[in-house]
């Protein structure tokens, strides 16, 4: 039958443990289902958005190869009462009506598939420890930690977790936050607005970074949260920076983000970076060989993000050119991943943004000048020149008006240096480049 073909053509394209875990649980509604519309049936809402988020459109392309047009694939949940109810699509649904209610949790953001290190284990250990016994012995959490290390992981985990134990649970990130609040407060449904955010008995909110400088979602969340913490409901929230660190965070709020238990997360050893790619690989169905995950945990940063996109990128280019992933294969793919990364970084970019965020003309951290505030920013732009282009030493002494290379190599050692022994700076210079990297 058509479907099964369809289906069929998908498991080509995707994972076997994706199929396996989200493709198999779809069921033709043959009833509900005519030329243009073909409905499938789903157990539960979460695979329903998931499937409608990650997979429709590739259904939709391959019935269109299949018999000449694009149906629209509608996925419904099969209720209890052998109903179906519809769930819109999910993107759709959130452009037009603006109406931003909680993000879903994604499914595969577990515990059990969350490698544990000395670099995040503290973290991993407070986040299941409430999961498990909400509101009892931490409360609120706040996570925080560089990009790509996890916590947008770790906080699904808990609500995942919980959701399978019946909780109520509001997942959603300090933006949506805003957006929902400032939708609400336009239609003067407030009332809503708070029956859903006071309401549950977990509200986990992901990247409080940037409530930073918004007064008046900080005071309706401030109330949100009076009100959670008094009733005894779990709060947990994640950052970027610890909240001290988030510039125009009202006080009131910063004290009661550290009224509980603080968590960082640090950058992954060597052995948890290595633990992350085969667990990686074996979730997505990829083999590759142990000297190749060793070349990649050794030679790409510390994002997991990134290390993650590098894998998938691998085994697209291996399926496309039907070649196995040998060594030199992901060395090639990988030194171009990140040689194109570098390339769109200039050292004009790089001075831009320094010389905005610090303050100082960009001619004067290309001079000679030896104020403290210049020095500081010229430094810096050295030390990111450096480490996000691949522009050589003598380029570099040669654009920043310097003797020659050591000149350069001796202001690396000393910013090397300074990171390491002082965690202010460290988080400043971490800043500059997120700007850098975003822009
Ligand atoms: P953050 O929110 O800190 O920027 P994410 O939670 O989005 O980072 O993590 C980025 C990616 O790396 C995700 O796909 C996540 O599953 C994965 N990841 C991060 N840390 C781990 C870990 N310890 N074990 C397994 N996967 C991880
Ligand atoms: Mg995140």
């Amino acid at each position: 039958m058509l479907n099964d073909t369809v289906l069929t053509l998908l498991k080509k394209e995707i994972s076997e443990n994706e199929y396996q875990k989200y493709i198999k649980q779809l069921n033709f509604d043959e009833k509900a289902s005519n030329s243009d519309n073909i409905v499938f049936t789903t157990p539960n809402q979460i695979i329903a958005n998931w499937i409608n988020r990650k997979y429709k459109e590739k259904i939709e392309n391959i019935y269109e190869e299949q018999i000449g047009k694009k149906p629209n694939i509608i996925i419904k949940v099969k209720t209890k009462k052998n109903k179906t109810i519809h769930i819109k699509n999910y993107q759709n649904s959130e452009q037009q009506t603006n109406n931003i209610t909680s993000t879903i949790l994604n499914p595969t953001y577990t515990f059990e598939n969350f490698i544990v290190g000395n670099s995040n284990q503290l973290a991993y250990t407070i986040a299941k420890s409430v999961a498990q016994k909400p509101s009892e012995i931490y409360n609120p959490v706040f996570i925080y930690g560089s990009s790509g290390l996890g916590k947008t992981h770790l906080i699904n985990a808990i609500g995942n977790y919980a959701i399978k134990n019946n909780k109520t649970v509001i997942y959603t990130t300090s933006e949506q936050f805003l957006n929902d609040y400032t939708y609400h407060a336009r239609n003067q449904t407030m009332d809503k607005f708070r029956n859903k955010y006071r309401k549950c008995d977990f509200l986990l909110i992901d990247d409080v970074q940037f409530f930073s400088r918004k007064e008046q979602t900080q005071e309706e969340f401030f109330h949100t949260f009076n009100e959670l913490y008094t009733n005894k409901k779990q709060i947990i929230l994640t950052s970027d920076k610890p909240p001290k660190k988030i510039a125009g965070l009202e006080e009131r709020l910063q004290s009661r983000f550290e009224w509980g238990v603080m968590a960082d997360i640090q950058p992954p050893e060597l052995e948890t970076k290595i633990e992350i790619i085969k667990n990686k690989c074996k979730l997505d169905g990829i083999d590759l060989d142990i000297d190749i995950i060793n070349y990649i945990a050794s030679n790409m940063g510390d994002n997991i993000r990134e290390i993650e996109s590098a894998i998938i990128t691998l085994n697209a280019h291996s399926n496309l050119l039907n070649q196995k992933i040998t060594l030199d294969f992901a060395k090639d793919i990988i030194k171009e991943q990140i040689k194109i990364k570098k390339e769109t970084i200039t050292i004009e970019d790089i001075l831009k943004t320094i010389s905005k965020e610090l303050n100082v003309k960009p001619s004067d951290i290309k001079s000679k000048k030896r104020n403290k505030s210049i020095v500081e920013a010229r430094r810096i732009c050295i030390y990111l020149a450096r480490t996000l282009t691949q522009n050589s030493m003598p380029t570099l002494a040669n654009y920043f008006d310097m003797k020659d290379h050591s000149a350069v190599s001796h202001t690396m050692r000393k910013i090397t240096q300074m990171i390491e022994e002082n965690e202010d700076f460290k988080i400043k210079v971490n800043e500059l480049k997120n700007k850098i990297v975003r822009n």
